[in-house]
């Protein structure tokens, strides 16, 4: 027996379902719109999270994607603190981990991710941190506050750099290790990976690349120390764990929905399942950007862009899924922005001087610009992003001539 029925169920309420149900009401859509969200706060930022607000420079107020009183007049419901634990596609009903159900008209998925834990043993030791919500950052933080200042970072990637970046800033010691033989080796450039690994060095951060983490020892049931496979000990009293997510899908995939990787969905954002959508980084996609390979992407736009396409799609107004990526990365004063996908890429061009710190890399393949990673460049991010979208072929030797703006180069 099911009490309550609604007409639109988000589940998530972070940057996916918040979007859903602001792009809903922007739609003119009149139904009833609840999210169910695992934590215990209303829609927050997660970029600052490794940034702003680990460095203190941002109240947790200030990270609400709106204030509770927008909720409340656009009559968006929020159940929070609550967990979906199993979805029913053919009685349309939730069930959740306080035992009660409920039903949905259309479903919205919006989970996002968990962090990814180490595999190795003493991954369980206290000290050990991921950031992926504000609890995360919050027990970190009281952690640091207690004086814990000798840091080890596992992985490379944007969010271990950001946090090593803040943490330097913060007085610890940091000791970043990544076990391919660069930083940001799954997203960026050679280029680019040297840069940022010069820069963290430059700032203090003792970087190492190729290095594998063999085990975590601790004392106490308190983490003491790094262990790397070649034997070395690396003294540690906080380890953060920046290896990636696992997409949340465990309940809509029980209930069948198709994908390996996140749950697969179509142009319009649709599983498998009738009527149950699922966007942001638990949604696998067939992107145009990447050839038309399937691929979750995590960012904001791409959680943001789909969440549009499904109010749209639920509001009758067909029109696929197809926004150009965007990203960007915040360390010391250094400001990334990312447009494009390089992936397949054949030809990297520098355009400007990374001693200058001010420069681009353009990645084209066959001639066409597929992808820019801009550092202190917004000109050349805005402008790149139009030879994008125009398929440009530009000469690389103009490309790489910075008295030649990006925009001088659209046919
Ligand atoms: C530290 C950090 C820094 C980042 N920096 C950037 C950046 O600079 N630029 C950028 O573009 N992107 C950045 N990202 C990525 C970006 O935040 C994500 O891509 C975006 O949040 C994805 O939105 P989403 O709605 O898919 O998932 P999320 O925002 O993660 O929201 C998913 C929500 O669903 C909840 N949930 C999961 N399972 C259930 C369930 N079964 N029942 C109920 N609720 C559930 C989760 O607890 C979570 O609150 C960053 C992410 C992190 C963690």
């Amino acid at each position: 027996m099911v009490g309550l029925v609604f007409d639109v169920i988000i589940v998530g309420a972070g940057h996916g379902g918040a979007a859903a149900a602001i792009a809903l009401r922007q739609n003119g859509f009149e139904g009833s719109v609840l999210v169910i969200g695992r934590e215990s706060e209303l829609p927050y930022e997660r970029p600052p999270l490794s940034k702003e607000y680990l460095a203190k420079a941002k109240p947790f107020e200030r990270l609400l994607i709106r204030p509770a009183a927008f909720w409340g007049e656009k009559d968006v419901s929020f159940w929070l603190s609550i967990e979906v634990i199993a979805v029913d596609p053919a009685a349309r009903v939730l069930t959740l981990n306080d035992g009660r159900t409920v039903s949905y008209g259309k479903l919205i998925w919006a989970t996002g991710g968990d962090a990814r834990k180490l595999a190795c043993s003493g991954a369980d030791l206290a000290g050990i941190h991921s950031i992926r919500n504000r609890a995360d950052v919050d027990h970190l933080a009281a952690e640091l506050d207690r004086g814990s200042k000798q840091v080890v970072v596992i992985g490379g990637g944007y969010i271990g750099l950001e946090a090593a970046a803040v943490l330097t800033k913060l007085g610890c010691s940091v000791v970043l290790l990544e076990a391919l033989d660069r930083v940001l080796a799954r997203v960026a450039g050679p280029q680019l990976s040297a840069f940022y690994e010069a820069e963290h060095r430059a700032h203090g951060v003792d970087l190492r690349t190729g290095t594998n983490v063999e085990r975590l020892i601790g004392v106490d049931g308190r983490v003491t120390g790094v262990e790397l496979a070649s034997g070395e000990i690396i003294p540690a009293n906080i380890v953060i764990v920046g290896i990636g997510i696992i997409p949340a899908t465990a309940a809509v995939s029980a209930a069948g929905a198709h994908g390996d990787n996140g749950v697969m969905v179509d142009r319009f954002c649709c599983t498998s399942l009738a009527d149950i959508y699922a966007i942001g980084d638990c949604a696998a996609f067939a992107c145009r950007y990447a050839g038309g390979a399937s691929m979750r992407i995590e960012s904001v736009q791409n959680a943001n862009d789909m969440a549009a396409t499904v109010a749209r799609s639920i509001c009758g107004i067909e029109q696929p899924y197809d926004a150009l990526p965007w990203f960007w990365s915040n360390q010391y004063d250094l400001k990334l922005q990312t447009v494009g996908l390089n992936i397949g890429y054949d030809h990297a061009v520098l355009r400007g001087r990374p001693e200058e710190r001010s420069f681009s890399v353009i990645y084209l393949k066959d001639g066409v610009i597929g992808a820019l990673d801009c550092v202190n460049a917004v000109k050349d991010y805005v402008q790149g992003r139009r030879l994008i979208e125009a398929n440009a072929v530009v000469d690389p030797a103009k490309l790489a001539d910075v008295t030649i703006p990006l925009k001088a180069m659209l046919a």
